[in-house]
């Protein structure tokens, strides 16, 4: 099976990292698993990220006051390592404190986990693991 390595061939492929998949998947699917402080810093960590790449000053320092994290310490204390071990940490704490409410939904093929809980496609191989639909013509013979 070395079909994923032919596919490769001219295409601009995203290396496939397990941590940032991970932090993706679990914050992006799991935000209910969040302690309140993480929610928002979540936000906070959204609302710095849009205001680094807005052009308008305006903007970003209306972003920052209406999500930032300066007027809760918490927040701020939270944040304080950088945006990236911010999540790292909650999906890692998430990870640990709700290991049986977490689904990691892993294609059966590669072991890669994919891009949501209910996806039956995986976008590293190409892998598809739908399940078989009853051959409608079969049972519709009218
Ligand atoms: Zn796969």
């Amino acid at each position: 099976m070395n079909r994923q390595w032919c596919s490769n061939r001219g295409m601009d492929t995203i290396e496939y990292d397990e941590e940032a998949e991970l932090d993706k998947y679990v914050l992006a699917y799991y935000p209910n698993l969040m302690t309140r402080l993480e929610a928002l810093g979540q936000k906070a960590a959204f609302a710095e990220q849009k205001a680094e790449n807005t052009t308008s000053k305006a903007m970003a320092d209306k972003l920052r006051e209406k999500w930032g994290s300066q007027n809760n310490p918490e927040v701020v204390a939270a944040l304080s390592k950088g945006v990236e071990i911010f999540r790292r940490t909650v999906r890692n704490r998430i990870l640990q404190d709700h290991a049986d409410d977490v689904f990691l939904n892993r294609c059966p093929e590669c072991d890669k986990l994919v891009r949501t809980p209910k996806a039956k496609l995986c976008l590293w191989c190409g892998h598809s693991w739908h399940e078989k639909v009853p051959d409608k013509s079969e049972t519709n013979s009218q």
